[in-house]
C-alpha cells in the first residue's frame, strides 16, 4: 500500500533523473521515470499521475510538444516544465504548452519541491476533473469520457458510483480495503458487501479493468 504522490518524470538527463527520483522520493513521490518524450508521452496517456514534471529539451518529442499532446487528449494533470531556456518568451511557451509552472536550469531542489506543493494545492482546489486511466471523470456532470469526446458520448454514473470513482482515482496507486470504501463512500451503509455491488455496477457501465480486485486485499483505481 502506498499513499504516495504519483510523479511522472519525464528528462533525458540521467544524472538529474536519478537525483531527482531519489530526492523526491525521499519527500514522499513515488517517481515514475520516462527518458524521452515518446515514453512520457505514453505513460502520460496510459496511466494516472498527480503531478507531471517535464524537462523542455527531450529526444523523440519535444517536451513542450509531449505536453500539448497530452493536454490536447483531456490529460489536465497539472504540469511543471524544467528548462535550460528561461527568457520571457520561453516561459510564455510553456504556459501556452499547458504547462501550470515553468523552472529555469540550474534550478534549487528546495525551491522545486515547494512549486510542486503549490500546483497540487491550486489543483485540487480547482479540479473537478479525475483522470481514470486514458478516461476522465468529470465530477460535476457525473460522466467518464474519452479525452476530448462529446459529453453526449459519455457514460453517466449515479452518485454512489461517481463518489466510488472518486476516491479511487483521487489516489491511484493506492489500495482500499472493502471497510476503508464504507467508511468514506457507504457512510450509512452496514454491510461492506455495497463495496463490492457498486464495483460490480461500475464494470458493467464502464469496463471490467476500471476497477481493479487486489485479492485479499481490496479494490485500486484500474489501468483504463
Ligand atoms: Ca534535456
Amino acid at each position: 500500500m502506498s499513499s504516495n504522490v504519483d510523479l511522472l518524470l519525464v528528462e533525458d538527463d540521467r544524472e538529474l533523473s536519478a537525483m531527482l527520483t531519489r530526492l523526491l522520493g525521499e519527500e514522499g513521490y513515488d517517481v515514475t521515470h520516462a527518458p524521452d518524450g515518446q515514453r512520457g508521452l505514453h505513460l502520460g496517456l496510459t496511466r494516472s499521475f498527480a503531478v507531471l514534471v517535464i524537462d523542455r529539451g527531450l529526444p523523440a518529442i519535444e517536451g513542450l510538444d509531449l505536453l500539448a499532446k497530452l493536454r490536447a487528449k483531456g490529460v489536465s494533470t497539472p504540469a511543471l516544465i524544467l528548462s535550460a531556456r528561461g527568457t520571457t518568451s520561453d516561459r510564455i511557451d510553456g504556459l501556452d504548452a499547458g504547462a501550470e509552472d515553468y523552472l529555469t536550469k540550474p534550478f534549487d531542489v528546495g525551491e522545486l519541491l515547494a512549486r510542486l506543493r503549490a500546483l497540487q494545492r491550486r489543483h485540487a482546489s480547482t479540479s473537478a476533473v479525475l483522470q481514470l486511466g486514458r478516461r476522465v471523470l468529470d465530477l460535476e456532470s457525473r460522466l467518464v469520457l474519452e479525452p476530448g469526446a462529446d459529453p453526449a458520448t459519455g457514460v453517466s454514473l449515479s452518485e454512489r458510483e461517481s463518489q466510488l470513482l472518486e476516491v479511487l482515482a483521487r489516489r491511484p496507486r493506492r489500495v482500499f480495503s472493502r471497510a476503508e470504501l464504507l467508511d468514506l463512500v457507504f457512510t450509512e451503509a452496514e454491510s461492506e458487501i455495497v463495496a463490492d455491488t457498486y464495483v460490480h455496477y461500475c464494470r458493467r457501465k464502464l469496463g471490467r479493468d476500471v476497477i481493479r480486485t487486489v485479492r485479499g486485499l481490496g479494490y485500486q483505481l484500474g489501468s483504463t
